[in-house]
């Protein structure tokens, strides 16, 4: 496909949303892949010890592979981590391995325990790479992994699964941004929002997508992604729903939502250089 415009500036975003289920991983890996595809540079770091984004990305994540638990622990570099996806080598991935599931205990004892990622990111080495995007799939809950992902994101991208109880845990959520936003990372904000999972049959889907845009406007993706086997079927086979079926409904707005995502860094970039 055509290439999307770089941003100027490298951008990080958190994928967040403590509540399980609402679809953190899958718009991780397939957001990923979809700017992969259209010529960007993209990194996951995965953040969550059960290393679903590592598995659909081909990763190898077995205890003991460098992975996220030793980059926070300071242990290795950003670079040492990084594994490419067998089919796009734009696609990047710093994978996580059960190590990480006591990564929440250890951190409380270590000095700036927030900011361990941030510094992790910031290697200079990184920026040989060329990285355009990292996006950081965040475990389902709000603890020390996640605040470490919010310092080092300036943005937040929340997936909201089109569902009874839909924004249940969003406002929890909010309020974490603010926290981390006044103590550690004033930069924070809620760049993005995207409702997943959406079934166009009933008519709930279309309350709760109404309901969404009400609460957060232009933050959401215009761009909704469907619900669909094949999307839950693909990191069966350590794959992104862009390799397993590029032509279905699910990459389709998958690629649509990572061109809306790309246009929306282009036009950010263009004021920044107005101002
Ligand atoms: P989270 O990371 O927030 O816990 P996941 O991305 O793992 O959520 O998604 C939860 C479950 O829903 C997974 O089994 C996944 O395959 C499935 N799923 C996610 N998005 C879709 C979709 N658009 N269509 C169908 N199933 C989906
Ligand atoms: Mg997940």
């Amino acid at each position: 496909g055509a290439s999307l415009p770089k941003p100027a500036r490298r951008r990080v975003l958190t994928i967040a949303n403590q509540k399980g289920g609402v679809g953190k991983t899958t718009t991780a890996v397939n957001l990923a892949a979809a700017l992969a595809l259209q010529g960007l540079s993209v990194l996951v770091v995965d953040l969550d010890p059960q290393g679903n984004a590592s598995t659909a990305l081909g990763a190898d994540h077995t205890s003991g592979t460098p992975s996220s638990y030793e980059l926070l622990l300071g242990e290795i570099t950003a670079t040492e981590a990084i594994q490419r996806n067998p089919k796009n080598p734009r696609l990047m991935c710093i994978p996580a391995t059960i190590d990480l599931a006591g990564a929440e205990i250890e951190l409380v004892s270590m000095v700036a325990r927030e900011g361990r990622l941030k510094t992790a990111l910031a290697d200079s080495a990184l920026d040989g790479l060329g990285i355009d995007f990292v996006l950081i799939d965040c475990p389902p809950s709000l603890g020390l992994l996640t605040v470490n992902a919010m310092v080092a994101a300036s943005e937040v991208l929340i997936p909201i699964q089109c569902e009874y109880y839909a924004l249940e845990g969003v406002g929890q959520l909010l309020r974490n941004i603010e926290l981390v936003q006044a103590h550690l990372n004033p930069a924070l904000h809620v760049s993005t929002v995207i409702l997943t999972m959406y079934d166009g049959r009933t008519k709930l889907a279309d309350q709760v997508a109404d309901e969404v845009r009400g609460h957060f406007g232009s933050a959401v993706l215009k761009s909704v992604i469907p619900r669909s086997v094949k999307v839950s079927e693909a990191p069966g086979y350590g794959m992104t729903v862009l390799d397993y079926d590029p032509g279905s409904r699910g990459a389709m707005s998958y690629l649509d939502a990572g061109r809306e995502m790309a246009a929306r860094a282009a036009a950010n970039d263009g004021r920044k250089g107005e101002a």
